[in-house]
């Protein structure tokens, strides 16, 4: 195993949280951005919403003092709106989008440049099954996953030739709070539809995202990984 610098956004809860805690178990210098709180133990914790430009070049610069380039970047942080369309304003969209896929540009598009001149980078995007499979009340979340798919193929087609790996990791339900906003009738209706019959922990997802970034899948890009329990299948 190599060790590398990782930086994960939104690390400071949730399924960020437990990413960048299976990174530093497996040995790895890990920084988080967080918005409030700290990330876990062992975690460099750097403040940063990433809708700011200014403030995520601000922490990469801290990220790259301390710990050195960032060689795996995790673009994790993400919000739901959720609105039936008829409903659902321009801010409603807006938000949502930018600061799932505008967030995961921003960063991304900072990670790249220390990426290319190392000639290696690992490329995480944290999309959603509502990306392929849509949702109801969700035009404007799964445009912002969806469009995180586009996203990765196009940063493979670029970059490819120079060591670097853009996938896309789509989980499904996953016990975070962004699930435990779900009301209990809809939370038992999801849990009929997936064939695992349950929701998974964020370390489920934490351990497929710490492989992808691991030397065994250096030939994997532009790929989306399902960790749904089925929920997706053929999408
Ligand atoms: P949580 O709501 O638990 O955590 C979201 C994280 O994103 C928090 O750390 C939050 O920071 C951060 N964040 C939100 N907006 C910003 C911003 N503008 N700038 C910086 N950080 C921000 O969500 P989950 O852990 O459940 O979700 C993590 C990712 O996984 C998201 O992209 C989500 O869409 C995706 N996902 C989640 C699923 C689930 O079932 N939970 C299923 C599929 C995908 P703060 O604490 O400051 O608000």
């Amino acid at each position: 195993m190599t060790a590398r610098t990782v930086l994960v956004t939104g690390g400071n809860r949730g399924i960020g949280h437990a990413i960048a805690a299976e990174f530093v178990a497996q040995g790895h210098r890990v920084a988080v951005t967080a918005r409030s709180g700290e990330g876990p133990a062992g975690t460099l914790t750097v403040r940063a919403d990433v809708t700011d430009t200014a403030a995520i070049d601000a922490a990469f610069t801290e990220i790259e003092e301390k710990l050195g380039p960032v060689e795996v970047v995790v673009a994790n942080a993400g919000i739901t709106r959720d609105k039936l369309l008829m409903m659902m304003t321009e801010d409603d969209f807006d938000v949502v989008v930018d600061t799932n896929l505008g967030g995961s540009f921003r960063v991304v598009k900072r990670a790249t440049k220390a990426m290319m001149k190392a000639r290696f980078g690992r490329i995480i995007l944290i999309s959603s099954v509502v990306g392929l499979f849509g949702g109801p009340g969700q035009v404007n979340y799964s445009s912002s996953k969806a469009g995180l798919v586009g996203m990765a193929r196009s940063i493979t087609r670029e970059l490819g030739s120079r060591g670097i790996t853009a996938n896309v990791v789509a989980p499904g339900f996953i016990e975070t709070d962004m699930t435990a906003e779900l009301s209990d009738d809809t939370q038992a209706a999801y849990k009929k539809s997936i064939p695992a019959g349950r929701f998974a922990t964020p370390t489920e997802v934490a351990r497929v995202v710490a492989w992808l970034a691991g030397d065994d899948a250096a030939y994997i890009s532009g790929a989306v990984i399902p960790v749904d329990g089925g929920l997706g299948m053929g999408h």
